[in-house]
């Protein structure tokens, strides 16, 4: 750590004894999709934000003013970064820990905080939370080693399901094993790597459902409408609200998110992803920050995900999460192999479209539309249209 760093961080510890509440400059780790939406809902706002980019094409850089590209796992990197701002926060988890440790030894203000944040990059450190929690959840052996992956395997019968335990999303880095040839061609591909994994009966899943809250500095948390989301090939391509699930399944949800909240003491939006399985509700994962299964907050309830996040990391009163709609659904508009980019030409006159300006690559998210109105089957049926009207293929070039 050079000097400079270490002295602006001993600055900011002083300064931020008491934290700034009337404008904080908010610094988001992350120039993605969720950091662009934030940064719209900043300027709604009149919140002053900041974008540390790891790729030089990620979309929030191209908007956002004073924004900053570099490694985000590294600690002098993020140190710098910390000491433009007042509070740093997260558009994802591919951070390195230790890194964001120093940043609250040196007395910078990061929400979530770096204890809550070890939780949400890990899944085995989630399977442990929950455990202790009494949360249900698949049955689940974490694993290190080839032979325990196989012995974990057998134990629990085919078809499993291996994640990675950290650096996965998007379906990546989750592998659906049918047979013992499949994982021998994975391990003879040197497909899984190294590190830690799970392992899982793959279970049957009626539906998939999600959850955010949002916690506040002093602890009060609000919750969100449940929604249902429908993933393909392991990747999020519609959210729906609402989820259509029992009640008592929505209630149950919301209080595991809660409970969540306060027990990792998170500032911010966390989102609580769950399969129901058999009429029972199992948690699947959580993150800790706005999250895919959210974006339709955006036209469908009071104060985004994205505002909400910003409001809460920066000490600011939270806004209703209530929905204004009766029912919404996203779809996301993802790249597929030999398309251009999404055509806003063709931009529908029915549903609320998100382009994102990232450079086109298969199966990456390059932008969602949301359709809100009063009946699920007439929103999901917008934005369908809307999304194949945008997508490369459906725009026919
Ligand atoms: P990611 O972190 O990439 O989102 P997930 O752990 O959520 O990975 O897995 C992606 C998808 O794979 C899930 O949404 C679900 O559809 C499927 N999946 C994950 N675990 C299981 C499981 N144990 N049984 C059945 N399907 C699963």
């Amino acid at each position: 750590m050079s000097n400079l760093y270490h002295e602006s961080g001993h600055t900011k510890q002083t300064a931020y004894k008491v934290p700034r509440m009337e404008r904080p400059i908010i610094g988001i780790v992350g120039a993605g999709q969720l950091a662009l939406m934030m940064f719209e809902a900043s300027l709604r706002m009149d919140l002053d934000i900041r974008v540390l980019a790891t790729d030089a094409d990620d979309p929030a850089l191209r908007v956002v003013p004073g924004s900053r590209v570099g490694d985000p796992r590294d600690a002098a990197v993020l140190l710098a970064f910390a000491s433009e701002v007042d509070v740093v926060t997260f558009d994802h988890e591919l951070i390195d820990i230790a890194s964001v440790r120093s940043l609250g030894v040196a007395g910078h203000a990061v929400r979530p905080g770096s204890a809550a944040l070890a939780v949400a990059i890990d899944k085995a450190r989630q399977h442990d939370t929950f455990s202790r929690l009494g949360i249900d959840q698949p049955p689940t052996v974490l694993v290190r080693t080839e032979s325990e992956l196989r012995a974990a395997m057998h134990r629990l019968a085919l078809p499993v399901v291996v994640k990675h335990a950290t650096g996965g999303y998007d379906g990546r880095g989750v592998y659906v094993v049918d047979h013992e040839q499949q994982f021998d061609r994975l391990v003879a591909g040197g497909v899984l790597g190294d590190g830690e994994f799970l392992v899982q009966p793959k279970v049957p899943i009626d539906a998939e459902v999600a959850v955010q809250v949002v916690r506040s500095i002093d602890g009060e948390i609000l919750a969100y409408p449940v929604v249902r989301t429908i993933q393909e090939d392991g990747i999020c391509t519609m959210v729906q609200l609402p989820a259509a699930i029992p009640d008592a399944l929505a209630r149950r949800a919301t209080e595991v998110a809660r409970l969540l909240a306060d027990h990792l003491d998170v500032v911010g939006v966390l989102a609580v992803e769950f399969f129901v399985s058999g009429g029972r509700l199992l948690i699947n994962e959580i993150a800790m920050r706005p999250h895919n299964s959210g974006h339709l907050t955006i036209e469908a309830t009071v104060t985004s995900q994205f505002e909400n996040h910003l409001r809460a990391v920066a000490g600011l009163p939270l806004g209703s999460t209530a929905a204004v709609v009766g029912a919404a659904s996203m779809v996301n508009i993802i790249g597929s192999d030999s398309s251009p980019a999404p055509r806003p030409d063709r931009a529908p006159i029915d549903a609320a479209v998100h382009l994102y300006g990232k450079s086109h690559r298969p199966g990456r998210k390059l932008g969602h539309v949301t359709a809100v109105g009063d009946s699920i089957e007439d929103v999901v049926a917008r934005a369908r249209r809307a999304a194949s009207a945008l997508e490369p293929q459906g725009a026919g070039t």
